[in-house]
């Protein structure tokens, strides 16, 4: 049984070890693999592992013999799933291993936002202290959050994760959802309509997945129809923003700030025009990487490789 990982981070893999796979078949692991090598790697391997290379129709045409792509996320449009169902091959993502870590990162954007630490800490070293005469600490205000509606748009596991510790701030919660659920109102939110919650909420969490029914969900109209001063947030997928409108409303003051962990091209462009609007906080799609949840990562995919393998 080949096995061939086709982005594993191999030059810098931190604590991840591919050590479970090694014990299940011939293992070959490559730090990145570009569009144009993907089928040549891949050849007439079985099993696929990977995390943001993306598996097309094309690829599984050219590469036969694969029976199983492992997507070592949660998120899992890399993969053209309908392909693969067509072909008998199966898909396995990873919903769960960073709930907890990518709910905290989006309230670390939102903090970061609300209190700006990364620029305070590096003006402490360049010997500023309070009011200077020529500087002054609340140049860059802090927001309060407690009082504060967060409007939570796809909640499912992270979105909750989110809303729980956003409510031990003392925000209050509307939950956007295609699907409604009870739950909703036990985990102490109230369900909103999505113009409900883009009128109501003075933060916006981005928690749903790419579908081609969420892509550029939050573009001019819908950007328009927020509070003026609107906080937004995404470590879901970079492309559920029109990256362009959310610029121009980062310009103009509509949106206040913006916390963002993805975007719509990975790594991001050097033409993105969110990178030139100061008050947008970009970091390099980082939310699911805490050590203890790579652990996890690892450790699931390697049980779900196997219960494939059993039958
Ligand atoms: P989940 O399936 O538990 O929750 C997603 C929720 O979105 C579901 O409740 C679903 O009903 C809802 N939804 C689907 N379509 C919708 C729509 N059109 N409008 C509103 N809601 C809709 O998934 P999860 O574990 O919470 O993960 C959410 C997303 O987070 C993933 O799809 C992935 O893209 C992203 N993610 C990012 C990182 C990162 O490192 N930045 C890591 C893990 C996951």
């Amino acid at each position: 049984m080949k096995i061939v990982v086709l982005d594993g981070y191999t030059e810098n893999p931190g604590d991840l070890s591919w050590g479970g796979f090694e014990a299940l078949g011939e293992l070959t692991v490559y730090n990145r693999t570009k569009a144009e090598e993907i089928a040549g790697r891949i050849g007439d391997a079985e099993i696929v592992i990977t995390n943001k290379t993306p598996i097309s129709s094309a690829t599984m045409e050219k590469c036969p013999n694969i029976r199983y792509i492992g997507v070592l996320a949660t998120g899992y449009n890399v993969v053209d799933t309908e392909a693969a169902r067509k072909r008998d091959i199966a898909v396995s993502n990873i919903p769960t291993y960073g709930t907890d870590a990518v709910g905290q990162f989006a309230i670390a954007l939102l903090l970061e936002i609300c209190h700006h630490i990364g620029h305070h800490s590096m003006e402490v070293r360049r010997g500023r202290w309070e009011n200077n005469p020529d500087w002054c600490f609340w140049d860059y205000p802090l927001i309060e959050l407690a009082g504060k509606t967060m409007g939570v748009i796809g909640f499912g596991r992270i979105g909750r994760t989110t809303a729980r510790i956003a409510q031990s701030m003392g925000m209050k919660v509307l939950a956007y959802d295609e699907y409604r659920n009870p739950d909703f109102e036990k985990e102490g939110c109230r369900y909103a309509e999505l113009s409900e919650l883009l009128a109501e909420s003075d933060v916006i969490a981005l928690h749903c997945p790419l579908f081609p029914s969420t892509e550029g969900m939050i573009n001019k109209e819908t950007i328009a129809k927020m509070k003026d001063g609107v906080i937004i947030l995404n470590n879901s997928r970079g492309a559920l923003i029109k990256e362009q409108d959310l610029a121009e409303a980062l310009a103009s003051g509509k949106v206040y700030a913006a916390g963002l962990d993805v975007v719509s091209t990975e790594p991001i462009k050097e033409d993105n025009p969110l990178l030139s609007a100061p008050n947008c906080f970009i970091t390099p799609h980082i939310s699911w990487a805490p050590r203890e949840s790579r652990k996890r990562l690892m450790d699931i995919a390697v049980h779900n490789l196997k219960a494939f393998l059993e039958g």
